[in-house]
C-alpha cells in the first residue's frame, strides 16, 4: 500500500435508508491515479456508494474522506457523470452552455478568462463527439447524446476524481471505444471510479474491481475470474455483457 493519502477513504462505513441496510461495514482505499470498476447486481449498493462519495448523503457510522476531507467540501474536485441523463432533458439551454457550467467554479474563483473556458469546452465536446450538437438544445438530443454532454461536462472541470455511473449505458459501441480511450488518457492524470454492468469491456482499462453487493470485496484484475463473481452474484453474473476473461 502506498504511504501516499488515499484519494478515497472509506473505514468501516454503514448506510440505511430508513432502517434497511443498504451499505455494510464498507472499508476502501482508493489511491491516486487508480481506476477503479465498482460492480455487483441491482439494489447491491453501487449508486449509494457513489452518493456518499459525493456528500450527497452521509452514513450513519464509520469515517469516510475524499482528498482526505469532508465528501461535501471538496465536490469542486470531483466530475461526476450520473446513470440517467433523463434530468439535463429539459433544460433550455443549449449543449455548450451546459458544458461551459462545468466551467462555474474556476470562474467563479477568477482563475480562467472566457476565451479559455470555450476552447476547453469545445475540446471537451470534440473528445466525446458532440461538437456538431453544441448549439442544439438539450432537450432535441437523443439519450446517449445527452449523456455525452454531461461527460464533457465532467471533463471541463478538470477534476482530480471522476466518477462514473454507467456513463456510457446508452452510447453506441463505437463511440463508447472512444470513450473508454478518453478515459485511459485521463487516467494518467487523475482517478476514475467507474460503476459498470461490463466488466468484459472495461477489464482492458481498469486497475482493480469492486464488487459489492451490500459488503464489498475486492480484486486486482489479474485476480478476477468468473467463478469469483458467480460465487458472488449467482445468477446476477448474467449481467455482464460478456463473459469476464480477466
Ligand atoms: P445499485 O446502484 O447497486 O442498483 P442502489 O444504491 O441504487 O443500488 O440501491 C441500493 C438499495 O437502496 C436498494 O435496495 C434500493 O431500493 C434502496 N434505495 C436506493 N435509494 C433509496 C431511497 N432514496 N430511499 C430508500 N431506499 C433507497
Amino acid at each position: 500500500m502506498s504511504d501516499a493519502m488515499p484519494v478515497v477513504e472509506f473505514n468501516q462505513v454503514s448506510f440505511q435508508y430508513h432502517d434497511i441496510s443498504v451499505l455494510e461495514d464498507i472499508s476502501l482505499e482508493i489511491q491516486d491515479k487508480e481506476f477503479l470498476a465498482v460492480v455487483g447486481p441491482n439494489g447491491g449498493g453501487k449508486t449509494t456508494l457513489l452518493k456518499l462519495l459525493l456528500g450527497l448523503e452521509k452514513p450513519q457510522s464509520g469515517i469516510l474522506k475524499v482528498f482526505g476531507r469532508e465528501p461535501g467540501e471538496v465536490c469542486s474536485q470531483i466530475g461526476y457523470v450520473p446513470q440517467h441523463a433523463h434530468m439535463a432533458k429539459y433544460f433550455p439551454i443549449s449543449v455548450e452552455d451546459v458544458v461551459l457550467l462545468g466551467r462555474m467554479h474556476s470562474r467563479s474563483l477568477g482563475l480562467r478568462s472566457r476565451q479559455e473556458d470555450r476552447e476547453a469546452a469545445e475540446r471537451a465536446m470534440r473528445a466525446v463527439e458532440i461538437l456538431e450538437l453544441r448549439r442544439r438544445c438539450m432537450d432535441e438530443l437523443s439519450g446517449g447524446q445527452r449523456q455525452r454532454v454531461l461527460l464533457a461536462r465532467a471533463i471541463v472541470s478538470e477534476p482530480r476524481l471522476l466518477v462514473l455511473d454507467e456513463p456510457t449505458a446508452s452510447v453506441d459501441s463505437r463511440v463508447e471505444r472512444g470513450i473508454f480511450d478518453l478515459f485511459k488518457e485521463l487516467n494518467a492524470e487523475i482517478t476514475i471510479i467507474l460503476v459498470t454492468h461490463d466488466l468484459g469491456f472495461v477489464s482492458e482499462y481498469i486497475t482493480r474491481v469492486a464488487c459489492l453487493n451490500r459488503r464489498l470485496v475486492c480484486h486486482h484484475t489479474g485476480e478476477i475470474t468468473t467463478g469469483i463473481i458467480e460465487e458472488l452474484y449467482g445468477a446476477s453474473v448474467r449481467m455482464l455483457k460478456h463473459e469476464c476473461e480477466i
